[in-house]
């Protein structure tokens, strides 16, 4: 599926006879072997979005570290990690994620406010590129370790540019001052000057991610300004660096927007970034998986109400959170159209809260009780955001290549849902 222009999600789900495939095949069969909800990933989708970046970013030394939160299924990270991805991990858990999926240490950063020192000291073992620290307490909490575990800790200071980034949501903004992400700018170069006689410590980078689903280069560009500072006041204090990590946060499509593409990302900012001698690290999530996978659902009832009619699906919030965490909005149509008249419809879910829906005040044709209906845009935040909450199961997860599906998580079942608990 190589192709000049960057791959669209009608690319990787096109519609053949009026029926959905995912690449080369119907998305109804895919739902006959393993049933609804079902998660459903183009890995040539995937593939493309990572070739993209990384051809982008090929005139500089860098590192594509997928941020593991937006989709940790090891068969999307084996994917990455076969075309020399590295990864972006928040947690532990991601961490033994990432390296199970055979993604290497030394291709791993680890971001994230509140690391305890059980996390620390794994990917201290596990020999991660970088900690991207972000607090005065978790860099001395880092030093004693590692003086311990007789190793140095490599680490950047995640440094929060003080940047108004416009997203969608106030949820996914963290480049301004008051949040409780990074190092205060202020604070940074004294920080660094303290980092860089710690015992524990050897100072490798600087990080920063200033938000997610962003739009525009605009941002980044400022961020990257501010970066650029810091680096050339950390030269004058004699504190060489390697790499200069810009986060992720690079947006993509729900509604045929036009998005940043690899190359308009790489021609505003690698020139500068050149200048520096410095590896670029990014730490895309959405920009790679985003628009990369579909929600299969099926209908169990149409009903009227309040002036309203619903379509109530057998996905629910507990699927996919998106719609009620962040108003976030995600396409929906029929699996196989069927050429009937449109109607305005709410899509919800069977969970018992007026917030579990997937899509508000739509124009769609109206389907049948037992229909499929598709969500599009689910590839990031979708699984990796879902709970058993009203006691369901999580849905399937499947990855096509061409004409080919494999079950890379199969659906959830009641004996395992209590299997932790104690009567
Ligand atoms: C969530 C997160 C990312 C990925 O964000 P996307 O918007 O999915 O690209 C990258 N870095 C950090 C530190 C994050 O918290």
């Amino acid at each position: 599926m190589a192709t000049a222009e960057p791959t669209t999600r009608i690319e990787m789900f096109p519609r053949r006879d009026g029926v959905l495939h995912c690449e080369e095949l119907p998305v109804s069969e895919l739902v006959a072997r393993w049933g609804t909800p079902l998660y459903v990933y183009s890995k040539n989708g995937i593939r493309d979005r990572y070739r993209e970046l990384a051809e982008a970013l090929a005139p500089v030394p860098h590192l594509i570290a997928y941020s593991v939160k937006a989709n940790g299924n090891l068969g999307v990270l084996r994917t990455l990690a076969e075309l020399g991805a590295g990864a972006d991990v928040v947690s532990g858990g991601e961490l033994h994620r990432a390296r199970l999926a055979g993604i290497p240490g030394e291709r791993i950063v680890y971001s994230g406010v509140g690391k305890t020192v059980n996390e620390l000291a794994a990917a201290l073992d596990a020999g991660i590129y970088a900690f991207n620290v972000e607090s005065e307490g978790e860099l001395c909490a880092l030093s004693d370790l590692a003086c311990t575990m007789g190793t140095r800790a490599p680490i950047a200071l995640r440094v929060n540019p003080d940047v108004e980034t416009p997203t969608p949501h106030a949820y996914t903004r963290t480049g301004h001052a008051a949040t409780k992400f990074g190092i205060a700018y202020e604070r940074a170069r004294d920080l660094y000057s303290i980092a860089a006689k710690m015992k524990g410590i050897t100072v490798r980078g600087v990080d920063v991610h200033i938000g997610s689903q962003i739009m525009e280069v605009g941002p980044f560009e400022r961020a990257l300004a501010r970066v650029l500072d810091l680096v050339h006041a950390l030269k004058q204090d004699d504190i060489p660096l390697e790499f200069l990590d810009l986060g992720g946060g690079l947006g993509i499509a729900y509604q045929g927007e036009e998005r940043i593409t690899g190359a308009s990302f790489a021609s505003t900012l690698l020139p500068e970034i050149l200048e520096t001698g410095l590896k670029l690290v990014v730490e895309p999530g959405r920009f790679i998986v985003g628009e990369a996978g579909v929600l299969l659902t099926r209908v169990i009832y149409v009903k009227e109400g309040g002036g309203k009619r619903f379509v109530i699906t057998d996905a629910g919030m507990n699927d996919l959170l998106r719609p009620s965490h962040y108003s976030g909005w995600h396409a929906v149509e029929p699996a196989v159209a069927q050429g009937r008249s449109m109607a305005r419809v709410d899509v919800v879910g069977p969970i018992c809260e007026t917030g579990d829906f997937l899509a508000l005040d739509r124009d769609m044709e109206l389907p049948k009780p037992g229909e499929l209906l598709a969500i599009h845009t689910v590839g990031a935040y979708g699984f990796s955001m879902s709970s058993q909450y009203n006691q369901r199961p999580r849905p399937a997860e499947v990855l096509v290549d061409g004409a080919e599906a494999t079950l890379v998580r199969r659906r959830e079942n009641y004996e395992e849902m209590v299997a932790a608990e104690m009567l």
